[in-house]
């Protein structure tokens, strides 16, 4: 079947084909009653193998609710969500078991991931321990992973505080690559790294996509992240995918309402930083 998805020219199944994804959350109780809330509504999009789909939208519009679905931490109401050919929304968690390897998630923060006090070996080799990898081949994913995200294999036996903040990103990725996922899933990733080191890991994110061809859904409040590594760009609001095209195209020209306020603000906050910086030149 030919994909006729916006900004893909790419032919044949996607990795990830997510159909009429919804959920709502119940929050507390109002008289006596208790109150839900849709935080996913009809969401439906796909992402083939090597490329990336950017969701971008105001903070509460749904996307990490959209990222935990899909990376199955949690349960959808309803819609369905094709990975490489299996529908996984309503898999049980010894179903899911294999599945886990073939799509991973990687935080903004690293700490909230990882315990601090672990080894950077255990951290890694945690997720292979799970598929029941043995202790030497456990060993031997964990020395190649370190080396494909720029870490040195001595390393593996620091404790993760020993790490910077990028150094503990690099590690997550590291994790994540332990199990050689066809998907990668980064909620705001990059969000709490100073703007060189993001710009460092932003560049292994894409190294590591053309080497092993993965499928990255990425979450980003950043427009100048999403236009380097996004192919398509999809715009989220209450909950919804608004707007969703090729990243240039949406970029250049911008059809929705929310799509054109969050460029506009990133297009202010953008001249702010050019202020700033032709400031102190
Ligand atoms: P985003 O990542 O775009 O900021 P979220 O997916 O985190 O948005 O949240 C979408 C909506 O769902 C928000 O209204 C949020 O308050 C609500 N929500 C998210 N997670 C929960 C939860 N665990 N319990 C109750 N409400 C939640
Ligand atoms: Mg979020």
């Amino acid at each position: 079947m030919a994909s006729n998805f916006p900004g893909s020219e790419r032919q044949g199944h996607p990795l990830l084909h997510v159909q009429k994804l919804s959920k709502h959350y119940v929050r507390g109780r109002e008289w006596g009653k208790s109150v839900a809330v849709t935080a996913v509504c009809d969401v439906d999009f796909e992402i083939h193998a090597g490329q990336t789909l950017a969701l971008v939208g105001a903070s509460g519009a749904g996307k990490s609710t959209v990222a935990r679905c899909v990376a199955r931490l949690e349960r959808p109401d309803s819609g369905e969500i094709w990975l490489d050919g299996t529908d996984i929304a309503r898999l049980n968690s010894r179903d899911l078991l294999p599945i886990r390897s073939n799509i991973q998630m990687i935080f903004q923060d690293a700490e909230t991931s990882m315990n601090p006090r672990f080894s950077a070996a255990e951290v890694i080799e945690e997720p292979l321990q799970i598929q029941g990898a043995s202790r030497s081949e456990r060993r031997d994913i964990a020395t190649a992973v370190m080396r494909e995200v720029g870490l040195p294999a001595e390393w593996l036996k620091r404790p993760v505080l020993e790490f910077s903040g990028g150094q503990q990103q690099r590690l997550a990725i590291a994790r994540a690559l332990s199990t050689r996922p066809k998907m990668l899933v980064l909620d705001e990733a990059l969000s709490s790294l100073d703007l060189s080191t993001q710009a460092q890991i932003a560049n292994l994110l894409l190294d590591l996509q053309s080497a092993h061809s993965m499928a990255y859904l990425l979450i980003s409040h950043d427009l100048t992240l999403v236009a380097r590594m996004a192919d398509v760009l999809s715009v989220m609001s209450d909950g919804r995918i608004v707007e969703m095209g090729a990243t240039q195209q949406v970029i250049a020209d911008p059809k929705h309402a929310q799509t054109q306020r969050l460029l506009a603000s990133a297009r202010a906050a953008e001249s702010k930083f050019d202020l700033a910086s032709g400031a102190s030149a």
